[in-house]
């Protein structure tokens, strides 16, 4: 479609296609719309993790503590609420601080991983599923789990996360990675044994290498970022952990109490697989937004023209290119798109700079470092304005950062 065609359907095509920032608000919100997964999707993942815990808790001695079960904290940030001048209060749902990889990776790609594993091991009726699954842990698992591999493209994250957890079990796995991914995200990965494949393109063309040459083999599991149900239904257990987590610090969720979740959006399945998780435990008065860079609003794009992955940034001239990693997606998931059609609130874009002035002022009022696509989310809650009668709770998705080399956290301090 030519651009004045779309602009005529979609006018926030014309500021976006100027990297300007933008504000869109979902016209289907909330509208009554058939799903491609329930309540008892969520709660079988939740029940495999579940199973794995006893695996998770040996193979990754951090997650002791927490009985195997990888989950972050959620924090109030009094200072830098204050600091930013936010009505009602504000919480930071630290995934930057997940065990294991350190990323809202850890939630998808690990599912995705141990899912496998599972099946692998049961096909070969070395695992039932009341087995104490530690034992995934020993040699004859690691042998089997050797003639298998395991295939992804990444921006970074999803690379280590899958990475990390597919070496420690033991199956051989390879990382296509764009050339715009972190130096050290490679160096950590080759360390572990993971062997990492490098493309001077973007994201996308990573992803199709990595697709292909995984699709030339029967015994290689390619994890696609763009189209895996099981990614998605593990980011979504999240939904349920959250409810909890909103119980135990006494915060409310009703009409009066409205919660809203801004989550950094690349290709969808994270920010997706969480939204339908909460909303689907949570009810209406839970709003989620996604937040994306200027130069790479994939989501927001494919979302206001319904044209989903059949649309790029690319094609209203931006570059998708941008600091946040993370971000730097220029076609979305149609998958996880059309399921956000009726549960999104909308969608924001920033700009790159913005997210290093808000990785700053975390740091300086509460001593928090995350990395520069985690840090997305703080311009919500400027475009969520409440009623009086209204108490909101506005909770930013930190979506990565604990792994980022102390180095690296000081540049991205430090640069103006
Ligand atoms: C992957 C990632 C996201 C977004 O997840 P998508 O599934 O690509 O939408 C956001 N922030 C960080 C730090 C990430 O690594």
């Amino acid at each position: 479609m030519q651009l004045d065609a779309l602009i005529k359907k979609a006018p926030l095509v014309a500021p976006m296609s100027q990297y300007e920032e933008v504000f869109w608000g979902n016209p289907d919100y909330g509208q009554e719309k058939e799903l491609p997964f329930g309540i008892a999707d969520i709660e079988d993942a939740e029940a495999r993790l579940a199973r794995f815990a006893p695996y998770i808790r040996k193979a990754f001695p951090e997650t002791e503590a927490a009985g195997g079960i990888i989950e972050s904290p959620l924090k109030e940030l009094p200072a830098m609420g204050q600091a930013m001048e936010i009505e009602g209060r504000l919480f930071l749902k630290c995934d930057s601080h997940l065990p294991v990889s350190g990323s809202i990776k850890a939630r998808g790609g690990i599912y995705e991983i141990l899912k496998l594993a599972e099946t692998i091991a049961m096909k070969h009726q070395m695992l039932d599923a009341g087995d104490d699954y530690a034992k995934l842990a020993e040699k004859p698992f690691r042998e089997l789990f050797s003639t298998y591999s395991v295939a992804v493209g990444s921006t970074g994250n999803l690379g280590l996360s899958i990475g990390i957890i597919s070496a420690k079990l033991g199956f051989q796995v390879t990382v296509h990675m764009s050339a715009d991914a972190r130096r050290w995200k490679k160096d950590l990965l080759r360390e572990k044994g993971v062997t990492v494949v490098e493309y001077p393109d973007d994201y996308q063309k990573a992803v199709a290498e990595g697709r292909d040459a995984a699709a030339a083999d029967p015994t290689c599991h390619f994890v696609d970022d763009e189209n895996s149900r099981d990614l998605f239904l593990g980011y979504s257990v999240a939904g349920k952990r959250l409810r909890e987590q909103l119980a135990q610090q006494d915060i409310l969720v009703d009409e009066r109490h409205p919660l809203f979740i801004y989550l950094p959006c690349g290709v969808g399945g994270a920010p997706g697989g969480v939204t339908f998780g909460l909303k689907t435990v949570l009810g209406p008065h839970v709003h989620c937004i996604f937040a994306e860079p200027t130069h790479a609003p994939c989501m927001t794009l494919g979302m206001m023209t319904g044209l989903h992955d059949k649309i790029s940034v690319q094609d209203i001239g931006l570059d998708g290119k941008t600091e946040a990693d993370g971000l730097a997606v220029g076609r979305p998931s149609k998958l996880v798109g059309t399921v956000m059609e009726s549960l999104l609130q909308g969608c924001y874009t920033i700009q790159d700079h913005k997210l290093y002035e808000y990785l700053r002022l975390l740091a300086d009022t509460e001593g928090i470092y995350i990395e520069p696509s985690a840090c997305a989310g703080f311009e919500g809650p400027k475009h969520m304005v409440c009623s009086e009668e209204c108490q909101a709770t506005h909770i930013v998705w930190a979506t990565g950062g604990a792994m980022v080399p102390e180095a690296e956290m000081k540049q991205y301090c430090h640069r103006d």
